[in-house]
């Protein structure tokens, strides 16, 4: 049986540290717009910079929302809401 490390990897692990990676490396930028609820995203992980919004329990139905396309699509936790929750808990 052959065994490769994505075999190992926990794709929400891997997405937490790239969460964590992007803003030691400062490609993502967490603003707060509004206290606890909105920030503003700004990411250059992919060479545009790009700017998203973050929304915690403000759309229907999901604790945490993103605008990005990785979001729209999956509905998961997306780099973006894990950057602004790495921030937020830290904080807390
Ligand atoms: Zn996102």
């Amino acid at each position: 049986m052959k065994t490769t490390m994505s075999e190992f990897e926990d794709p929400r692990k891997a997405r937490a540290l790239r969460a964590m990676m992007g803003l030691v490396n400062r490609q993502l930028r967490v603003i707060p717009f509004v206290a606890g609820k909105l920030w503003t995203v700004e990411s250059s992980m992919s060479g545009k910079p790009r700017e998203y919004t973050v929304a915690h329990g403000v759309v229907p139905g999901f604790t945490w929302a993103c605008t990005c396309p990785d979001w729209q699509k999956r509905h998961e936790d997306c780099k973006h809401i894990l950057a602004v929750r790495l921030l937020v808990e830290q904080q807390v």
